[in-house]
């Protein structure tokens, strides 16, 4: 048996032994020494593959982000930052389970609705939902209608792409959008594609569920029938933030006036 080189560094052989047939008919083989990998840069080829793939998984991430309309007020939001009232705490503790299970959720393809009034600060829960999830590196896209249908528009045949690539799609305020037949149909579209490939989708809506389970139009209760499947409902009440806001500023104001 001859001497096998080995690595410097790990000391792993980085040769071996083969019986090489010596294809004569004879059925004898020869002893033929081959290169093979050591372990140590084996180690090294796993090493750099994750980076690489770490590398790439920030940039998707980075790319939906940038593609993703979260307004400047909500760009920072986490759960720590949302302002915890009787009408989201619900909702609040919900958006957080979610996030911590995400990887169960996502694997069946389930979301949450979050439904209620105008200022109860459900796209700001969805916002934060959002943040935490890019946080931990998983590829978010938050957007709306009227944003998806200007993409559609686009003709571009890629264009509705990344709402369906991402691995949590994230639609704010559903119902504020053209009805047109065209409209509609590429919402169903988006909708249908996700829950086909089970991908969860997180809404946040001022419909109230009453009009949307008994919605007539079938070009509507078409799309709310696939969202109940996909989404949890949850509804946020209470004296909207914008409204608690300005009565705060009424405290403020009459303690001023000595009231
Ligand atoms: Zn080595």
């Amino acid at each position: 048996m001859p001497e096998l080189k080995k690595c410097p560094l790990c000391g792993d052989t980085v040769e071996f032994e083969i019986d090489f047939p010596t294809f004569d008919g004879t059925g004898k083989t020869v002893k033929r020494i081959v290169p093979k990998r050591c372990a140590c840069s084996l180690k090294k080829e796993e090493e750099l593959k994750q980076q690489m793939e770490l590398y790439n998984r920030k940039r998707e991430v980075e790319r939906l982000r940038s593609l993703s309309l979260i307004d400047a007020k909500a760009q920072n939001v986490t759960f720590e930052s949302c302002e915890q009232t009787d009408g989201n705490a619900r909702a609040l503790k919900i958006a957080t389970r979610y996030v911590a299970k995400f990887d169960d959720l996502k694997a069946t393809g389930q979301g949450v609705m979050f439904y209620g009034d105008v200022g109860t600060g459900k796209s700001y829960i969805a916002a934060a939902i959002a943040n935490e999830l890019m946080a931990e590196l998983h590829t978010v896209v938050m957007t709306s209608f009227p944003n998806i249908l200007e993409r559609a528009l686009d003709f571009d045949s890629n264009s509705l792409d990344f709402a369906s690539r991402a691995e949590l799609l994230v639609i704010d305020d559903l119902g504020a959008e053209r009805s047109t037949d065209f409209a509609l149909e590429q919402m169903y579209k988006v909708i249908d594609d996700r829950y086909r490939s089970k991908r969860p989708i997180i809404l946040t809506t001022n419909l109230s569920l009453d009009h949307m389970k008994k919605c007539a139009d079938i070009r509507y209760s078409r799309i709310f029938d696939r969202l109940f499947e996909m989404c949890y409902p949850v509804e946020l009440t209470g004296l909207s933030w914008r409204k608690r806001s300005a009565v705060r500023q009424f405290d403020e104001m009459k303690k001023l006036l000595g009231e």
